[in-house]
């Protein structure tokens, strides 16, 4: 499981449909939002992968742009009550942040992951250059 190989894959394809970024096989959250500590396919530890507040901050800007202009394109257009406003966008806001938040999260994950495996690469072969440098009888 640990030394199989495993193809590249987009980060943007297995973020947007929520899959582990190493298999594309396995569910990448354990939650609605929370990232699963294991891939139930490959078994990749996923518990590093942490996207912290970034998925946040894009759906803040995207969102509160686009709910905004929403808001005052159909105030201007139909000119519903302000009742109508207050009872349709607070759930609909929240729903899409939700979904929104949770293609950003897999997505980041899924780029942090395809880097991290590039950058541990580079030290692999700066180690073995390293043990070979000392030599027979350096250690
Ligand atoms: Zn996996």
């Amino acid at each position: 499981m640990g030394n199989a190989y495993y193809p590249p894959q987009s980060p943007i394809a297995t973020g947007l449909r929520g899959r582990c970024p190493r298999c594309a096989a396995g569910p990448l959250f354990s939650g609605l939002l929370s990232v699963a500590e294991r891939c139930r396919a490959c078994g990749l530890d996923l518990r590093n992968h942490d996207a912290g507040d970034g998925p946040a901050v894009f759906v803040i800007f995207f969102l509160g742009v686009a709910a905004v202009g929403l808001a005052f394109g159909i105030e201007i257009a139909f000119e519903p009550p302000l009742w109508l406003h207050a009872i349709v966008w607070p759930p609909a806001i929240l729903a899409l942040a939700v979904v929104l938040l949770r293609l950003f999260k897999g997505v980041l994950v899924a780029l942090q992951y395809r880097h991290r495996v590039a950058e541990m690469l580079a030290a692999d072969s700066g180690g073995g250059r390293d043990e070979e440098r000392r030599g027979p009888g350096g250690a």
